[in-house]
């Protein structure tokens, strides 16, 4: 293990998962404990910028980021978190690292590459498979599969693009005002978008031809699946928190995002079963605020200084290409450039950087 500076205090903190949340906090964490950081992959993504990676490649070299590169005063181990107990994670790899507090971070399930390089080859080969085809089609109409649709109608805009969502709206974790302009928007740029239908993907493989829940038939050279992934809790099914997870296996915390009944085991993120709209920012807010309150711990801090969480309202913004958006802020829904200002051209990449310590 390298050799650690930790300021004179040596409580072992244990994150698993080094997404927006997990990355934040071990950065935040590094020199106030010993920091261990398990994530099954070398690298930290910021999510929220991964499609426009799809329609310009390069753009993943500032939003790959290797966990090296801002996490340089702990132990990162690369491995998926098998199991815990009272005092240890096990991870796939076989190592048992011990804890004095333990953060869950492990958000959704997703199989993306281990490695930064292969990540980055992904998006290259993504990016080929959109310039060469016709036509395309985009299962999900949530914030993934609208901002895929806009990053391609926009830089792509001879693709004919077809985008199926099984819901009655586009975007549905947010109000209607915002469905009804991302749709028009899409429209606008000649999107095809089909509502209420499911796509059926049993095909034979190689087929271009897709059948949809109403009979119709859609051709695509190339699909994209964007229907939402699985939480990555179902490793902590068999562990000593089996009993703390709801029945749509979110982890029940308190108002100090602890595991509720425990001192020393917290969660943030998409993974808490906090009655609010699941996003990086506030990912990142819990991240800060269980950093904060786990320094004032550390120190001997009085519990009364402590900060408790409090659920926020729906507040979104959907990029719709790189210069427009639609946006629902706390008392209006606005869509086209002024939406697209605050988000749509660097999706906050730089912002995320510098808050990680490094060049935006
Ligand atoms: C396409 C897209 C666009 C988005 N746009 C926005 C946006 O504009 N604004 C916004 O605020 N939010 C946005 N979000 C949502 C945001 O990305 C999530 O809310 C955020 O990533 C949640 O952070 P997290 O740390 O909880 O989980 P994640 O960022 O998903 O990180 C989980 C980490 O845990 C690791 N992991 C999982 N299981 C294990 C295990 N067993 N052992 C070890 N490691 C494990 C994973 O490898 C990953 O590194 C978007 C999401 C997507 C997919």
């Amino acid at each position: 293990m390298p050799k650690q500076e930790s300021g004179g205090n040596e409580k072992r903190v244990v994150i698993v998962g080094g997404g927006v949340a997990g990355a934040l906090l071990a950065k935040s964490l590094q020199f106030n404990a010993r920091v261990t950081l398990i994530d099954q992959k070398e690298y930290f993504e910021i999510t929220w910028a991964c499609l426009r990676a799809m329609v310009e490649p390069s753009f993943a070299e500032r939003t790959a980021i290797n966990h090296k590169d801002y996490f340089t005063n702990g132990n990162l181990v690369v491995s998926s978190a098998v199991n815990i107990t009272e005092t240890e994670v096990l991870t796939a790899g076989g190592s048992n690292i011990a804890y004095d507090y333990l953060v869950i971070a492990t958000g959704h399930a997703d199989p993306v590459s281990k490695s930064r390089i292969d990540r980055l080859v992904h998006y290259k080969t993504e990016n080929r498979k959109i310039a060469s085809a016709h036509s395309i089609l985009i299962v999900g109409g949530g914030p993934t599969g609208v901002e895929l649709a806009g990053e391609i109608a926009v830089d792509f805009p001879d693709k004919k693009v077809t985008l199926v969502h099984k819901g009655s709206r586009l975007l549905e974790f947010i109000g209607p005002k915002a469905s009804d302009k991302a749709m028009k928007w899409l429209v606008s740029k000649k999107v095809e978008v089909k509502l209420e239908q499911s796509v059926n993907l049993d095909v034979a493989e190689g087929s271009k031809t897709y059948q949809t829940s109403l009979g119709e038939t859609i051709e695509a050279d190339c699909l994209f699946l964007c229907t939402g992934k699985p939480l990555s809790t179902s490793w902590l099914k068999e562990t000593i928190l089996k009993n703390d997870l709801d029945v749509n296996g979110r982890i029940k915390v308190d108002e100090f995002l602890r595991v509720e009944g425990r001192n020393n085991i917290f969660a943030i993120g998409d993974v808490t079963d906090i009655p609010e709209a699941k996003q990086g920012y506030l990912a990142q807010k819990q991240a800060l605020m269980v950093a904060k309150n786990l320094k004032l711990e550390m120190e001997g801090g009085r519990d009364c200084k402590r900060e408790t969480y409090k659920p926020s309202s729906a507040l979104a913004i959907v990029s719709l290409g790189r210069k427009e958006a639609v946006a629902q802020l706390p008392f209006v829904t606005i869509g086209g450039r002024f939406a697209g200002l605050i988000k749509s051209g660097d999706l906050f990449v730089g912002r995320t950087r510098k808050q990680m310590g490094l060049e935006p």
